[in-house]
């Protein structure tokens, strides 16, 4: 009986976690395999998947050997399982789903853009697989549903954004909390006139002074209305009303986020800014392990550490979207679904970076939400207010 046991416990520490990485070719998805090389024995890729980087994710499967690959289109899918005979290929969002169902997984890190990680998501939450989340979208637009699904499921959600993280690394007792405080370094354009945002160029807008990361990500680090998003993932990850939800202004981007609790305590989460220790906290969570990041943080060389109070006038994303979050139901699909479309406008050069806030503004104002909607409600909805996004970008571009 007591050699079973010793058995079973050796069985669960000396296995390795077994991970599916969506989105291996992305910013964190390339991050997360740096993490993983640092801890090989604690690791085995089942699973990789990318969008239109063939030769990133050849790389991939040459250096990983996964059982299992998904990539986005149905001909990069023909080419590649030509050549690599040993894996599974799947395509499209059809095989990013077949992949969170594979029953063999520990954990599944969801690091694809955009709405695309909703439904695998969901589909690994039902077949009960931990979750290291980095993709904002799944909560953003269906926050509600994802929570109590993975409560029902006894599923973990494990953060992987740098703020979120922080917070997750300083919660102990939830119900003795009275703040979140989420920083933000302020973007490239916190001490820009409003001048200069109104004649930002793409470069200027892409030029983040702390991070490196995906472009959407960092125009709406540009507009601010990356926070406002991370102000809606934390109200879902940690149940938290909005109006207890702080964002502080921190250029330094040392204090990624904090807690404050019901004696006046706080407790916040300090480093170097860096993705690869939030990335990490979540695939082997909770354990910490010496990882990629040795060197300790320099308190002398950092020496400063400044706060502000938000610019809601200058940053007007980070209203809109914390007003979305607040009326909840289906408008954080619409303004985020805006938002994006908007973005993507942006990056193509259709428009000009303070038309980003604009055209979102335009459709938010003139959308009518959908109380409690299902998944497929979300996703209806989410298309519909692209097209009527898109419509009034090329009506735009006439225009001009
Ligand atoms: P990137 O744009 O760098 O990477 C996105 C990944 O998703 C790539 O692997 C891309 O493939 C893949 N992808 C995109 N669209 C599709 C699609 N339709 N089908 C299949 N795969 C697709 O983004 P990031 O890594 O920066 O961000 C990923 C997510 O994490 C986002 O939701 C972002 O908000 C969030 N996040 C990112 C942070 C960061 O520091 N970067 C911090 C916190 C959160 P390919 O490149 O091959 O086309
Ligand atoms: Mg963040």
């Amino acid at each position: 009986m007591i050699l079973k046991d010793c058995k079973i416990f050796m069985d669960v520490f000396n296995k390795k976690k077994k991970i599916a990485v969506l989105g291996s070719t992305g910013s964190i998805g390339t991050q997360a395999l740096e993490v993983i090389d640092m801890l090989p024995d604690r690791f085995e890729i089942a699973a990789l998947t990318a969008g239109d980087n063939i030769d990133l994710i050849s790389r991939q499967i040459k250096k990983y050997s996964p059982k299992y690959v998904c990539v986005k289109q149905k001909e990069t899918f023909e080419h590649l399982k030509n050549i690599f005979k040993q894996t599974e290929f799947f395509y499209g969002e059809d095989g990013l789903i077949k992949i969170a169902d594979l029953k063999e997984l520990d954990l599944i890190l969801v690091a694809v853009s955009g709405k695309i990680g909703l439904k695998p998501t969901i589909r690994a939450i039902k077949n009960k697989v931990n979750i290291a989340l980095a993709n904002k979208e799944t909560l953003v637009m269906a926050g509600d549903i994802v929570m109590s699904l993975a409560k029902e499921n006894n599923v973990k959600i494990l953060p992987v954004d740098s703020e979120h993280s922080a917070i997750f690394q300083c919660i102990n007792k939830r119900e003795d909390v009275k703040h979140l405080i989420i920083t933000s370094s302020g973007g490239p354009f916190r001490t820009a006139s409003k001048e200069d945002m109104e004649n930002a160029d793409l470069n200027e807008a892409l030029n983040h002074p702390r991070w490196k990361m995906g472009k959407k990500i960092t125009v709406d680090s540009a507009t601010l209305m990356n926070k406002g998003l991370e102000v809606i993932e934390a109200h879902h990850l940690f149940n938290m009303d909005y109006d207890d939800i702080k964002v502080v202004v921190h250029p330094q981007s040392y204090i990624h986020s904090a807690v404050e609790y019901k004696d006046g305590s706080i407790i916040a989460q300090i480093g170097n800014p860096s993705m690869h220790i939030p990335i990490q906290y979540a695939l082997t969570y909770p354990e910490r392990l010496e990882g990629i990041e040795t060197e300790s943080f320099d308190f002398f060389k950092a020496a400063k550490f400044e706060f502000f109070e938000p610019d809601y006038e200058k940053f007007p994303s980070l209203a809109l979207a914390i007003d979305a979050g607040k009326k909840g139901n289906t408008y954080p699909v619409c303004m985020n679904a805006a938002n994006e479309e908007a973005v993507f406008a942006f990056l193509n050069k259709k428009i000009k970076f303070t038309d980003i806030y604009k055209i979102t503004k335009k459709i938010y104002d003139s959308y009518e939400g959908i109380n409690s909607p299902s998944i497929e409600q979300i996703i209806t909805e989410d298309e519909k207010v692209r097209e009527k996004t898109k419509l009034l970008i090329n009506s735009l571009k006439k225009e001009v």
